[in-house]
């Protein structure tokens, strides 16, 4: 197996949505290793998604950078780092119901060099991955909320991303479909060897990573093993 190597890296980073007058993110450094599994725990308001956003290039920081293998990543390659490097993966799944699981799964594509037919194709591979193959031509009505979050992390591999962000994934979902959430995301982790960062209040959701990343009030409390 290849060495673990740092993939992304946020470097004193600090964020204001008012100009200074507050911080949502208050001087956080965090690396994210090759095939990390990361928790990110803390109240509503730490600044959690903040932080997501940071990585996934969302939005740039106030102070401090957000490294991707070794580079400061410029706010010119935001969007290029965000289709091809991310996978986001939401508490509402964010879903465009009038579109089929196939659809949704190649809304990211449309950048990408792949022909129409080459699109349907990953697609489908996709949902037969996340065993949603049969659940292919369905809108988002017609889907449980397992079945779409399934849908969503099919959206995230899309684009063959280096990290997925998950926001809440499973905060929307019973216990029982949580947990196949969580067990299928772990699953794309180990077979595609992507890294996975996961937000959430749950502690039983937590303690599934290999670090947990507590947040207060925009700083970090403690980076546990
Ligand atoms: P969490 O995800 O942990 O609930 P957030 O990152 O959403 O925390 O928010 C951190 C802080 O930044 C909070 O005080 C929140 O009110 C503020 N905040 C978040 N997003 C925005 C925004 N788009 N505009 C202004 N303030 C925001
Ligand atoms: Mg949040």
């Amino acid at each position: 197996m290849p060495e673990r190597e740092i993939l992304m890296e946020l470097r004193s980073v600090s964020h204001s949505y008012d100009d200074g007058k507050s911080f949502a993110l208050n001087d956080v450094s965090l690396a994210i290793e090759t095939r990390d599994h990361i928790s990110i725990v803390g109240k509503s308001g730490s600044g959690k998604t903040t932080l997501l956003n940071l990585l996934g290039g969302l939005d740039s920081p106030t102070q401090g950078s957000v490294c991707f293998r070794g580079q400061m990543l410029k706010n010119s390659e935001l969007s290029a780092h965000r289709a091809r490097q991310i996978g986001f993966v939401f508490q509402s799944y964010y879903l465009l119901p009038n579109l089929t699981a196939t659809e949704n799964v190649q809304v990211p594509m449309f950048e990408s060099e792949l022909s129409l037919s080459q699109r349907r194709l990953r697609a489908t591979e996709l949902l037969d991955r996340v065993g949603l193959g049969h659940r292919a031509d369905h809108r988002p009505g017609q889907l449980s909320g397992g079945e779409s979050q399934r849908v969503a992390i099919a959206r995230a591999l899309a684009n063959s991303p280096e990290l997925i962000l998950a926001d809440e994934p499973t905060g929307a979902l019973d216990s029982e479909s949580g947990t196949n959430v969580l067990d299928l995301l772990e699953e794309m982790k180990m077979d595609l060897e992507v890294a996975l960062v996961v937000v959430t209040h749950d502690d039983a959701v937590a303690e599934r990573g290999s670090r947990t990343v507590r947040l207060h009030d925009g700083s970090v409390l403690n980076d546990s093993d």
